[in-house]
């Protein structure tokens, strides 16, 4: 499946070219069509699962298609999140799959002053990205009507309800036409949730994917903390000693990968390194070759490995940590899926502390440590 299968309009295509998505995510792959015919839905998703996108385009889309009449421009959809971080996070994706797009957007949440705020709502904005308080304090104020919202959004709804904001969303729900579009996401169906989402949403649709955060129930996440030099010797014994069959290790670049893929053949250990320098032709061979099992090590960087069609593979290592830290949890979900036992191992240097700090806060805990003897 690609993005062209869902009908989405050229503007939102080069759009989504240019952030470099070659094939929608499982949420993308459902929501996105429950959404464009105008159902409610009720998504279990998770951060890092393409859950921005997976509103964000079919949306833009809808809004794009049908210019309400008359010259105010209303407020046509309404994306409620718990966090400033959060909702500018958002607008920022509103921002990028909506460039080529003649729709303006705004966002808004406390701590900052109101007056930028006043301002640019005064202008007129088709979509609102908003914090529940800071909302509410504009409509009091009158600066901002809801009566013409077409589609409203509640994302993260579970970590709204844990911050208290229940009875500022319970307020605003009020004040948004009984004639619209609801989608709630949330991370968790707690009791709670689902009370919250029967007295919003009509015959929704419910997609659960599994949160690919925490594909990883069923993987095991280690790290080795060590000194850069030891990195080698402690990868080839780790695979030595475990018996390890089929591995895919990540680099960060090409060159690492290379040289990794030199060194473990030294050792002993076959290997092949996949990058976007490799030819087409290289690549198959050495993916055929470590799906059969001529090849014991597959050493590739993250985007050599995105169009991959692997996983569940037994152990994924990162012999360097990603910049990015939602790139672990795409690598990590390499292994360990449907249920099966996997295994993830990150060899970590000391100056890419800061680079776990980055991985854990997102997986919100911290990895187990394992001791490292070279
Ligand atoms: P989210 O779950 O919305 O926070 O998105 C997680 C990350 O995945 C973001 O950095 C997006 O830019 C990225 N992303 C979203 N959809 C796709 C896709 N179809 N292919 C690759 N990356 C994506």
């Amino acid at each position: 499946m690609t993005f062209d299968d869902f009908g989405l309009r050229a503007e939102l295509l080069d759009a989504i070219r240019a952030s470099g998505y070659t094939t929608p995510t499982p949420i993308q792959q459902r929501a996105i069509p429950a959404v464009l015919d105008g159902s409610d839905l009720l998504a279990a998703a998770q951060t890092g699962t393409g859950k921005t996108a997976a509103f964000t385009l079919p949306l833009l889309q809808r809004l794009a298609a049908e210019r309400p009449e008359g010259k105010r421009r209303p407020v046509r959809l309404l994306v409620i999140a718990p966090t400033r971080e959060l909702a500018a996070q958002i607008h920022e994706s509103v921002r990028t799959y909506g460039k080529h797009l003649p729709l303006r957007s705004a966002v808004i949440f406390g701590g900052v002053g109101m007056q930028p705020q006043i301002d640019r709502l005064r202008k007129g904005v088709d979509i609102l990205i908003a914090t529940p308080g800071r909302l509410l304090d504009h409509l009091q104020r009158g600066n901002a009507r809801l009566d013409g919202i077409e589609t409203v959004v509640l994302d993260e709804a579970d970590r709204m309800l844990d911050m208290g904001f229940i009875h500022d969303i319970r307020k605003l729900m009020k004040q948004l036409p009984a004639k619209r579009q609801t989608l709630l996401f949330s991370a968790t169906f707690s009791a709670d949730i689902r009370r919250l989402a029967s007295g919003m949403l009509t015959h929704p649709v419910e997609i659960d994917v599994a949160p690919r955060n925490s594909a990883a129930e069923t993987v095991a996440q280690r790290v080795y903390r060590l000194e850069k030099a030891e990195k080698r010797r402690v990868l080839s014994r780790l695979i030595r000693e475990g018996d390890w069959q089929q591995v895919l290790v990540f680099t960060r670049t090409k060159h690492g990968a290379n040289n990794l893929s030199r060194q473990l053949d030294n050792d002993g250990l076959t290997s092949a390194a996949i990058h976007g320098n490799k030819s087409q032709t290289a690549r198959t061979k050495a993916l055929d070759g470590f799906k059969r099992g001529t090849v014991r090590v597959l050493v590739a960087t993250d985007i050599a490995a995105r169009g991959l069609d692997i996983d569940q593979l037994p152990h994924v290592v990162n012999y360097d940590l990603p910049h990015v830290a939602e790139d672990y949890v795409h690598r990590i979900g390499r292994t360990g899926r449907a249920g099966n036992e996997g295994e993830a191992i990150s060899l970590v240097a000391p100056d890419e502390a800061k680079l776990l700090k980055g991985i854990e806060r997102l997986l919100k805990r911290p990895l187990e440590r394992a001791e490292a003897h070279g």
